[in-house]
């Protein structure tokens, strides 16, 4: 019956599905996107989220973190700005107050860290975000035992989780989701109505409503620290550039994977490619399609 609705997402859907960006656009056209993690002792992760959103198209980018990482932030991404979030011991405090009316999309989660300080941050964004709200990494730990706040929302939200991730929201283990990974993105999907991008060698997407795509993209050189977080930048710039959230996240997908498949095949190989390179090998594929 599922099958009905599952399809492969290759180079011709991108093409067709992927918008022109139009010669008298300006900046807020292409969104305003907050990407909110980071801490003292994890700071690079949200640099990749924020390069690889403003390389994946998106018009303007903040990065919300707290004050020790932000000097990371601001010298390793000048392009984006920053928003001083309260901290506690080095971790982002879960008590305070942010603008999200102010963005046209927030992505949450990357290098949080686990401290339960953090909890309310996510858990109060899960509630109050009334755009699309992408959760990857650390906001997937924080809202573990809070999902059916997803069933409040009326703006769509998106999870990112690796099989890891899924193993730990739906209770069941890392095996038994490979073993049936269409299965269990379809059962999340539906009973909290959230997309859900179920990441691994092939990355299958998942809509409320049930339906699936499976990426085509992607080597084992991303099996490597900062691949997810590139990926939640990619999802959140397209989720801006897109009508429809489905075509967004299947084409961030594709070009994750296709950035690294052009590195490995030309300038780099599957052991030395770092999530860094895969940055900067959105615009190879851009370049291919333009
Ligand atoms: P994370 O575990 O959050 O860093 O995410 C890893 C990212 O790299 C996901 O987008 C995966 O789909 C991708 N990835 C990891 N290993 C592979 C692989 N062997 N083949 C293709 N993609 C992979
Ligand atoms: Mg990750």
């Amino acid at each position: 019956q599922t099958s009905l609705t599952r399809s492969v997402w290759t180079d011709r859907q991108f093409k067709n599905k992927m918008p022109d960006r139009k010669k008298d656009s300006h900046k807020g056209d292409h969104g305003r996107g907050l990407i909110i993690g980071g801490s003292e002792e994890m700071p690079g992760s949200i640099v990749m989220t924020v390069r690889a959103a403003l390389r994946a198209g998106a018009g303007l980018v903040t990065a919300g973190s707290v004050k020790q990482a932000i000097p990371v932030i601001a010298s390793q991404c000048i392009e984006a700005t920053n928003l001083k979030l309260k901290e506690f011991d080095g971790v982002i405090s879960g008590d305070q107050s942010i603008p999200y009316q102010n963005y046209d999309a927030i992505a949450l989660g990357m290098g949080l860290g686990r401290h339960e300080s953090t909890r309310s941050i996510v858990i109060n964004a899960v509630r109050q975000v009334d755009g699309p709200l992408i959760l990857d990494a650390d906001g997937l730990y924080h809202i573990q035992h809070d999902l059916e706040l997803f069933k409040g929302r009326t703006a769509p939200a998106v999870i990112t989780p690796h099989p890891g991730e899924m193993a730990m929201l739906t209770g069941v283990s890392v095996q038994e989701i490979l073993r049936e990974p269409f299965a269990y993105s379809i059962e999340f999907a539906r009973m909290y109505q959230a997309f859900v991008v179920l990441k691994g060698s092939f990355t299958i997407v998942t809509a409320p409503n049930g339906h699936q795509s499976v990426n085509t993209t992607g080597n084992q050189g991303l099996a490597k620290g900062g691949s997810g977080d590139v990926l939640t930048g990619i999802i959140l710039a397209m989720t801006m550039q897109h009508e429809d959230l489905f075509d967004a996240l299947r084409n961030a997908c594709f070009v994750h994977g296709k950035a690294a498949d052009l590195l490995v095949s030309n300038s780099h190989s599957v052991y030395d490619l770092m999530a860094t390179d895969v940055v900067e090998g959105i615009g190879k594929v851009y370049r291919t399609f333009s």
